[in-house]
């Protein structure tokens, strides 16, 4: 319940920028990879079709990058339905999310997308949960004695949630979305497409070996295939005649510091830090940050999921540890026992 005379207009997420935007695919067979979550989300799709009904409420997460907001977006496209998007740190009071919900562009079958779902308020939360169940919210009008209750009817709309972090969600929330898809990480393969795609679209002039050595440089993600694809377009405007060949695109993620396994600075500082002054840890989390100069969150949400997944730290109750894979890239010998057997 909330105050209707405290709605205040919510900031209503800004959009990407303009060139997120331009190379966002508009269909699902425009998005690349990820199979067997399209797979799934067009059955349903179909489904909830045929039937003249919305799409289940549908929560959507992985790291960062991925095509959380590419999918909200080509999902209500595919249900010939609008989209109106937020943001969990956008919504502070429930009177925010009943302002939305109640708008009246809102129609049967339309998308809300909220963005880091989990940074929705307790209070927030509980009047999503009516709206998410039973369509409808209960706003409290007047004020002092002439205060009363009025139960609003809402449209049967989808809710498509968003988080990098799955695991601070609520259980009532979570349990209140039908369809639940992780995003993985891509395969270099996917992100060549990606690389290629966008190379056309932007007209960016590259060749099969340069978009694949950006495509592999890009930690499985395609916000940063785009963004290395741009910078290496630059270089090679300025120092390649315009052709963006592999050495041309080689030249250019050395500047800019991304090496051979598409690590950055800030991923081979906290490698670095994790061996040299924690000597392969385990290092819990916030002393990690302090040593890094960086945001706890930061590091949980952007660096490490893809530091794990290559293999290079492993999550211990005790906190981040170096494994071998990490002391064999930095060229260091790992700790063993006095009977020669690796000790991490
Ligand atoms: P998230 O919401 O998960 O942070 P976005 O949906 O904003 O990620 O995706 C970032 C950018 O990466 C998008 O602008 C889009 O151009 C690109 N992108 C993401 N996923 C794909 C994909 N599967 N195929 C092609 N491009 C993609």
């Amino acid at each position: 319940m909330y105050i209707a005379e405290k709605i205040t207009t919510p900031d209503l997420q800004q959009e990407d920028s303009g060139f997120e935007i331009v190379l966002r695919p508009q269909k699902m067979e425009e998005f690349v990879g990820q199979n067997k979550l399209k797979r799934k989300l067009e059955i349903f799709i179909q489904a909830a079709r045929e039937r003249g009904e919305a799409l289940d409420h549908t929560l959507l997460y992985g790291p960062p990058g991925l095509g959380k907001t590419t999918l909200a977006h080509i999902i209500s496209r595919e249900m010939g339905a609008k989209i109106q998007s937020t943001s969990g740190s956008a919504i502070s009071k429930p009177g925010d999310l009943a302002k939305i919900l109640t708008n009246i562009e809102i129609e049967d079958g339309d998308v809300l997308f909220i963005d880091e779902v989990h940074r929705l308020p307790a209070q927030v939360e509980e009047v999503l949960y009516s709206a998410m169940e039973d369509f409808q919210v209960d706003i409290i009008m007047g004020k002092g004695v002439r205060t009363r209750s009025v139960k609003i009817s809402l449209p049967h709309f989808t809710l498509v949630g968003a988080t990098t972090r799955a695991g601070l969600l609520t259980s009532p929330l979570r349990n209140r979305f039908g369809v639940v898809s992780r995003l993985d990480f891509y395969e270099d393969d996917d992100l060549y497409q990606i690389v290629l795609r966008s190379a056309r679209i932007l007209k960016v002039e590259i060749d099969k070996e340069g978009a694949w050595e950006i495509a592999h440089r890009s930690r499985g993600t395609p916000r940063i295939a785009n963004r290395l694809l741009r910078r290496v377009r630059d270089y090679a405007q300025v120092k390649g005649g315009g052709i963006t060949n592999q050495s041309i695109a080689r030249e250019a993620l050395r500047i800019l510091e991304v090496d051979e396994k598409g690590l950055d600075g800030m991923d081979r500082k906290i490698l670095e830090t994790v061996i040299y002054k924690f000597n392969g840890g385990p290092v819990g989390l916030k002393t990690l940050a302090m040593a890094v100069n960086e945001e706890p969150d930061t590091i949980e949400e952007v660096h490490e999921p893809y530091l794990v997944q290559e293999g290079f730290i492993s999550r211990t109750p005790q906190g981040r540890k170096a494994t071998k894979i990490l002391w064999d890239y930095l060229g260091k010998e790992a700790p063993r026992d006095k009977q020669g057997e690796l000790a991490l």
